[in-house]
């Protein structure tokens, strides 16, 4: 078998970086707003945090892009850390089988989202959040955990991409309202739209990004600032909806072929989990047919091999 400790990870993810170098450029990038579609698409970047707290970087690890989606998993632990279970009342735990921004299956279960990770379901966990708070304290509190989790008060939210996404959000606002018709957002949409478009603003670099991931790895335990994030249990759990709802609809795929709990966001970059080894950031933003980074998720799969990392075993 492997073992981690003569395992030479900074060779592995050089390696990956430098099969990737001649395909920059592969796939789409995001065109729904000016500020993703201008982003040069010939960017690559990878980062291995594990959980002793050696990072591993190479490529463009320290450039800061969209997280996007991303955002959602860790809007997800504020919601279960203020409201706990009680949070599934209005939000199911089910892959959606359908597009992260779809409103049909809103109608047939009258108004409760498959799950925490598509558009629906996060614009619920934000309403949550937002409870007893002015969006902008709410954003605040967002913006404070995100840089306790990473250790990193250099940690910023994109204003530029958070108005674009205001501005440009339509189906954003459907899904919000049309929840609100069944009494399943307590909010106003602007209110809670105002959140969740900041929330998804948020720039990070893979290094930050893998470091803010690694309490997922480390039995909810920051192993970089000895803070207990969340239970164990809470982390398994968490782990167990990003392995199934985290790739919008190539969430089977991206388990077939990665192995492990995952999020990704349209910015192109996606944050992987090797549970009781290591948190894992990949960035490039050309995306591809389902809406995954392309050479991102490749990358993963090369690294999950040559790591021997996976959840089912290895
Ligand atoms: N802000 C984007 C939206 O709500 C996020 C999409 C994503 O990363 O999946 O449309």
């Amino acid at each position: 078998g492997k073992d981690e400790g003569q395992m030479d990870l900074q060779a592995i993810v050089d390696d990956i970086a430098s099969m990737m170098a001649p395909r920059l450029g592969e796939g789409r990038v995001a065109d729904y707003i000016p500020e993703l579609a201008n982003i040069d698409p010939r960017q690559f970047g990878l980062a291995v945090t594990t959980v002793d707290g050696q990072t591993f970087h190479s490529g463009d690890a320290t450039t800061a892009f969209s997280v996007q989606s991303i955002s959602k998993v860790f809007m997800l632990t504020l919601a279960l850390g203020k409201a706990g279970e009680s949070i599934w009342k209005r939000v199911g735990r089910e892959p959606s089988g359908s597009a992260f921004n779809s409103i049909v299956q809103l109608e047939h279960e009258h108004g409760i989202p498959r799950n925490p990770f598509i558009n629906a379901g996060a614009i619920v966990i934000t309403d949550m959040v937002l409870a007893g708070h002015k969006p902008r304290e709410a954003i605040g509190e967002f913006l404070r955990f995100i840089r306790f989790l990473a250790d990193d008060e250099s940690i910023t939210i994109d204003e530029k991409v958070a108005r674009s996404e205001q501005a440009t959000g339509f189906r954003n606002f459907a899904l919000a309202n049309f929840m609100r018709s069944f009494g399943n957002l307590e909010h106003p949409a602007d209110l809670v739209l105002g959140t969740y478009f900041h929330q998804c603003a948020l720039a990070m670099s893979c290094v930050q990004l893998s470091r803010a991931g690694l309490f997922l790895a480390n039995r909810g335990t920051n192993p970089l600032t000895g803070f207990s994030v969340v239970s164990p249990k809470r982390a398994r759990r968490i782990n167990a909806l990003m392995l199934t709802c985290g790739h919008y609809d190539g969430s089977g795929d991206f388990a077939y072929h990665v192995g492990l709990p995952g999020k990704s966001g349209v910015g192109g970059g996606i944050l992987a989990i090797a549970p009781g080894k290591a948190s894992i950031a990949v960035w490039s933003p050309g995306l591809n047919k389902v809406g995954n980074s392309a050479l991102g998720s490749e990358a993963l799969e090369m690294l999950a091999i040559r790591t021997g990392w996976s959840v089912f075993g290895n």
